[in-house]
């Protein structure tokens, strides 16, 4: 038995989409790039969507559009995946680390506050797991000190803040479509905004800064007169990807229900468990990406008995603080660094079947049993 940790739930749709993709020939960003931003603008209700070829890229080209660069600094939580804090730092600001909330280890708004200074010009609030950042009291800081606001939402696809979906409010929103998140373009992203020439900026530096080809793209040709005006990267998103994207739009109510139901299965059979602790999340509005528990103590050895038992699993993440790139500030986080002592993610995708759960569950039973049995011993 092998359980995998996470991994995408593919089928004949998607490689039948990609033949279709084969058979017209026009591999580049072309009319499926523009299906697909149009299905997710669909999805979310408003906005505009710039579909772009990863969620780093999303992330770097909005902060890039607002114009955060060198002397800029941006407020990141630390517990995230590095993605984040590469994105901040390519513009060629600083990242600020700030600290989570000890329960759902989400983005501390009272840190948060203490860590605005004159040089910060945006907040990435990251909706770890898929559970909603506090956005209220986000937005209204952001408001206040005339912030932007760049919300990492790679983990939140389809989860709802008050009952709006992240991403059909806020300031600029990016998703990621990678290989395991809860829809796959194979790799992919979109930034998400609500201003209109602001998506036009995206949109132009998505193409190497190549203004008005994006609606000659979407018909599948090229035009070879243009202007540049602006700094660009080639971040589009290609027909194949967009292809994929798409079949996997089709399904995203099954991804939803099935990633949902298995969080509250998870819950409730790991529910009494001496030493482990599920994140307080409602699954009736959150799209789960992860599922973490938080084991007391032997961690460690509970992580090895599992994959010697064929079960993967894994730790989001190493907070960004202490990899050697962003640990000069020296900053200190208590809460986060005390939970990346306890943090173990259980396998969760939609392949799994009823049995595998229980079967990782099980195990972490006897894991658990066994690892501190052996301890006590020495
Ligand atoms: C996946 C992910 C990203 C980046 O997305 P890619 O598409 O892999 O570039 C950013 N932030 C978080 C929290 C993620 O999990």
């Amino acid at each position: 038995m092998n359980i995998r940790l996470s991994k995408a739930s593919v089928g004949d749709e998607e490689l039948a989409a990609v033949k279709e993709v084969f058979d017209m020939c026009y591999f580049g960003m072309g009319s499926r790039v523009q299906e697909l931003e149009q299905r997710l603008r669909q999805y979310l209700g408003v906005g505009h969507v710039i579909a772009v070829n990863t969620g780093t890229s999303a992330l770097h080209l909005a902060l890039d559009a607002l114009g955060i660069g060198p002397g800029d600094e941006v407020i990141v939580p630390s517990l995230t995946f590095v993605a984040s804090f590469q994105a901040i730092s390519a513009t060629g600001a600083r990242p600020v680390p700030c600290d989570v909330e000890p329960s759902t280890l989400l983005m501390d708004v009272d840190d948060l506050r203490r860590r605005i200074s004159p040089r910060v010009r945006a907040i990435m609030p990251v909706h770890y797991t898929g559970n909603p950042c506090a956005m209220d009291e986000i937005l209204s800081l952001a408001g206040q000190f005339g912030l932007r606001v760049v919300e990492d939402a790679a983990h939140a696809l389809g989860s709802l803040y008050h009952g709006r979906k992240i991403g059909s409010f806020g300031d600029v929103v990016c998703f990621s479509f990678d290989g395991i998140k809860t829809i796959t373009t194979g790799e992919g992203g979109a930034v998400v905004c609500f201003d209109r020439d602001l998506a036009s900026l995206i949109q132009t530096k998505r193409l190497l800064g190549i203004d008005r080809d994006t609606e000659h793209r979407y018909r599948n040709t090229r035009t070879w007169l243009f202007a540049v005006h602006t700094q660009g990267y080639r971040y589009h998103m290609s027909n194949i990807n967009a292809a994929i994207g798409l079949a996997q739009f089709d399904k995203i109510e099954r991804f939803i229900a099935r990633r949902q139901q298995i969080c509250r299965d998870y819950v409730r059979l790991l529910r009494d468990l001496e030493g482990v602790q599920t994140l307080p999340i409602d699954y009736a509005t959150t799209v789960p990406h992860i599922f973490v528990i938080r084991i007391r103590d032997f961690r460690d050895a509970l992580a090895r008995y599992l994959n010697a038992n064929g079960i993967e699993t894994g730790i989001h993440y190493v907070p960004n603080h202490l990899h050697p790139l962003y640990s000069r500030c020296g900053v200190t986080l208590p809460v986060t660094e005390a939970a990346y002592n306890e943090i173990l993610t259980l396998p969760l995708h939609c392949d799994l079947t009823d049995d595998d759960v229980e079967h990782v569950v099980k195990s972490v039973k006897v894991g658990l049993r066994t690892v501190q049995t052996s301890r006590q011993l020495q």
